[in-house]
């Protein structure tokens, strides 16, 4: 979509990012999470950009991979929800595809494939470690790893254990311990590597950086702690999303901004119209109040967010008053993602997917 509004994506940031995952996780082989397009930052794009730093990439489906093999992206790559039917399993052969098993129809597939070639897929083997959303029940660990590594349409060394966190943004919420003894005695007598850490993980729960970490958030530079700014973590902002101001004006005390006049001016002020609104992935929910740079200052914003503008205060700028032209940033290196998130009880994530995607 051609809008005024626009994303900019640094590549630099995203390599220092992914570099501080393998700083503190020195002993661990990196899966760059890159599914819902790189968090909106282009998966290709994205996949070039750590193509040196990172050992293997990692996305939801399979539809995802054919993308990145098309761009002649030739590294590992795993298929986080793995296959669901025939078809792609031919796709998966044909691509040379990491998949993960993670229930029983996926195993009956599996038995049924034929391949030509005597191809064997590469496998990671999902728990369910207590997050209740994908995965095999702990007690069926060793005997479907014993039964995979023996199966005839499956490699045996490229099996991988793995578990992922419900819980792991919360550093005092004992889940994650439990999820990490519930996963390692599933696997106690399985000599094959293992896989747990997301960014959380990696940044906050040491003991789960095992033979590989799986990093999404901390690659696009957002915190996935509360409690943690991403300047606190070592991070920086992969995207910036920024608009143009369309227009500057004087509003009077008592008038009221925008739909559902929500917001009322408490004194006679200088406002600006910026060119960007939930049409462009700018959340709508957000309240007023939350923060917007512009002309080397932070401001807020003003009543609700339109499907094409937004209203911020601009009256306080003795030095550089706003003109129609400045540039806003939405967010960026001095506006966190996590900041307009919390204004809007919503997680980065959310944020970059719907912004970065929009654009694609
Ligand atoms: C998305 C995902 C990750 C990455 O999570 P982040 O919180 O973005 O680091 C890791 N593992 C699995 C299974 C995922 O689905």
């Amino acid at each position: 979509m051609r809008r005024s509004a626009r994303i900019i994506i640094h590549p630099e940031a995203i390599q220092h990012n992914l570099n501080r995952a393998k700083q503190l996780a020195p002993d661990s082989k990196l899966q760059a999470v890159i599914k819902a397009n790189a968090y909106g930052h282009g998966s290709t794009d994205t996949a070039g950009i750590v193509y040196e730093i990172t050992d293997e990439y990692a996305v939801s489906c399979i539809p995802e991979a054919v993308v990145l093999r098309d761009a002649s992206i030739d590294k590992p790559i795993s298929i986080l929800q793995g296959f669901q039917n025939d078809g792609d399993l031919r796709i998966a052969e044909q691509l040379k595809l990491r998949l993960t098993v993670h229930d029983d129809n996926q195993l009956m597939l599996l038995d049924n494939y034929s391949s030509r070639s005597g191809y064997r897929f590469d496998l990671n083997i999902k728990i369910d470690s207590g997050m209740h959303r994908l995965g095999f029940q702990p007690n069926r660990a060793e005997s479907l790893y014993k039964s995979l590594k023996a199966h005839p349409q499956v490699n045996p060394e490229s099996l991988i254990m793995m578990t992922h966190f419900s819980s792991a943004d919360e550093l005092h919420n004992d889940c994650t311990s439990k999820q990490i003894d519930v996963f390692n005695k599933a696997c106690e007598n399985i000599n094959a590597p293992k896989s747990i850490a997301n960014s959380a993980g990696v940044l906050g729960w040491q003991n789960s950086h095992v033979d590989w970490v799986r990093p999404g958030i901390l690659l696009y530079g957002s915190s996935p702690f509360a409690n943690k700014t991403r300047e606190e973590l070592g991070l920086k902002a992969a995207m910036t999303f920024e608009a143009p101001v369309i227009s500057v004006h004087d509003l009077k005390k008592g008038d009221s901004i925008g739909y559902a006049a929500t917001w009322t001016c408490p004194k006679d002020m200088r406002v600006a119209l910026i060119g960007c609104g939930y049409a462009d992935g700018y959340p709508r929910h957000v309240s007023s109040g939350t923060p917007v740079w512009l002309n080397n200052q932070e401001t807020q914003l003003l009543g609700r967010v339109s499907m094409d503008m937004i209203v911020v205060d601009a009256e306080e700028y003795d030095e550089h008053p706003v003109r129609v032209g400045d540039i806003a940033e939405l967010w960026g290196n001095n506006i966190s993602t996590d900041r307009v998130a919390t204004s809007g009880e919503t997680i980065a994530y959310e944020l970059l997917c719907n912004a970065g995607n929009i654009r694609a």
